[in-house]
């Protein structure tokens, strides 16, 4: 086995978010429901792994509990006890805008004098917060935080309204951009998708209880069963009437986020009802039949890169092996937010497995290529394992473009497949040859049509129009001059 270790945090995608919430119809408030909403998030960690944030209504108050980090390490017992309530929500978070800093973590919260509180957790991107924060600062709205989240927040605190429902109902009409929702007042759990539909967001039942995820592995976690998704465009209320729809808007397409397919979402997943595990195992047998290598082994770029892998091997009749290990304890590795901690972030090691690959050709199989930082340094421990060559199959399109709605690629000037064709990346990488599956043969990996998704990073066709670069700290010198204040 040879030990070597690759520049960290050279997987440059950076997840989104994680939500979840919970209403049960105990007489008894209890710690249960926050209980339920921990497991959860603890599901849905692969989201975002920068903070976790749990909130309990007892149909009094919100309590909110909140920290860096991973959710197993944000709390310990004694924060759950405190969570005490019939409702419980949780988000785990990948900073997309706003930088990685406590006061940008989630649930938000905002306290109105006649309705009481009201958390947020939000995954997706807004691209017209700007503007919505320049509209209400002029109203005389403050702002503790960078993030859009609480300025979607507080576009709900100052929209017309006796109560949420109707604030809610006036406000989201007025947000641009990818967002699954999940809000709680203290006695309420408010799920709500943007039109487009571009992040997850599932509805689930647990006995008596109700339950909204953003994925479907988290009901599965806390044994709920899976009724259906959130519409693009709905807005859903869970309280003791059961689950009401409270809005609907209808949108002229849809546009579900094909990279979910590729990376974001669990591979035990299930979206619009197709396995995630099933759809990566064909973008490897289609891949195999788009790019044939002459191999004598395929492996994957572990964890993600597996089902692709197994479906390019059966398809290409190549024995599928293993010949990198994962370091376990290191994670998924985008954690950090920011270049700049990128830069300072420990190794991420991988081991090889001589064994497998000295004397080989080796079909390496990945997800993605971001900047190309990755792969360069992959193929070079192939090589030093003892591999003669080394054919890199990449289960998706060369991302060309920036991602607006919630996914924390590269800006356009760090895309490698921005600025090179796929023979200089090869030539980047030190590959002895390269593959990526095409847009179409994606589509057809996950049983849809190209107008269910969003596919703009690999063709530039943005489901919304998109004016400006828009950068993740776009709101940060605003917020710095504001006094911070916790929720
Ligand atoms: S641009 Fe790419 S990553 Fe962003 S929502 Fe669209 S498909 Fe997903």
């Amino acid at each position: 086995m040879t030990r070597a270790a690759i520049p960290a945090n050279t997987r440059l995608v950076a997840e989104e978010c994680g939500v979840a919430g919970i209403w049960t119809p105990e007489d008894v408030p209890s710690a249960e429901p926050a209980r339920l909403a921990f497991f959860a998030l603890y599901a849905l960690q692969h989201r975002g792994q920068e903070s976790a944030g749990l909130a309990a209504g007892d149909g009094v108050r919100v309590r909110v509990i909140k920290r860096m980090g991973l959710v197993g390490q944000a709390f310990a017992e004694p924060d759950l006890e405190q969570l005490v309530g019939n409702v419980a929500m949780g988000h785990t978070r990948y900073s997309t805008t706003g930088s990685s800093r406590i006061e940008n973590a989630q649930p938000m919260v905002v306290h109105d004098p006649a309705l009481g509180s009201l958390a947020v957790g939000h995954n997706g991107n807004l691209i017209n917060a700007r503007e919505l924060r320049e509209e209400l600062l002029e109203r005389g709205a403050l702002f503790a935080t960078s993030s859009d989240s609480e300025v979607l927040l507080k576009v709900i605190e100052y929209a017309p309204g006796r109560t949420w429902d109707e604030r809610i109902r006036n406000a989201l009409p007025r947000l641009q951009g990818a967002w699954s929702l999940v809000f709680m007042s203290a006695r309420a759990i408010y799920a709500a998708r943007d039109p487009l539909g571009v992040r997850p967001l599932v509805l689930g039942r647990r006995g008596a209880a109700h339950v909204v995820a953003s994925e479907t592995c988290a009901l599965e976690t806390i044994g709920a069963e899976f009724v259906r998704e959130v519409q693009p465009g709905e807005v859903l209320r869970l309280d003791g009437d059961g689950v009401t729809i409270i809005d609907e808007t209808a949108a002229e397409r849809r546009a579900l986020c094909i990279f979910e397919f590729v990376y974001l979402a669990s591979a035990s997943s299930r979206l619009g009802g197709i396995s995630m595990y099933a759809a990566r195992e064909r973008m490897g047998e289609i891949l195999a039949a788009e790019h044939p290598a002459e191999g004598d082994v395929v492996i994957p770029v572990p964890d993600s890169a597996i089902p692709s892998a197994i479906g390019f091997a059966r398809r290409s009749g190549i024995p599928f092996r293993e010949g990198l290990i994962k370091n376990r304890y290191i994670g998924r590795t985008f954690i950090q937010p920011s270049q700049q901690l990128r830069e300072h972030n420990v190794a991420l090691k991988y081991n090889t497995l001589a064994e497998v690959l000295e004397g080989k050709r080796v079909v390496v199989v990945d997800d993605s290529i971001v900047r190309g930082s990755t792969s360069a340094p992959i193929v070079k421990l192939l090589r030093h394992a003892g591999a003669t060559e080394v054919h890199m199959r990449i289960c998706s399109p060369p991302i060309q473009h920036p991602c607006y709605f919630g996914v924390d690629f590269a800006r356009r000037a760090e895309l490698i497949a921005a600025h090179k064709s796929v023979e200089e990346i090869r030539e980047h990488i030190g590959a002895d040859s390269l593959g990526y599956l095409s847009l179409d043969g994606l589509v057809r990996a996950t049983g849809g049509t190209a107008n269910d998704f969003c596919s703009a990073c690999f063709s530039g066709d943005y489901p919304i129009p998109i004016q400006l670069e828009l950068d993740k700290s776009s709101l940060e010198g605003d917020a710095r001059r504001l006094p911070v204040r916790t929720g």
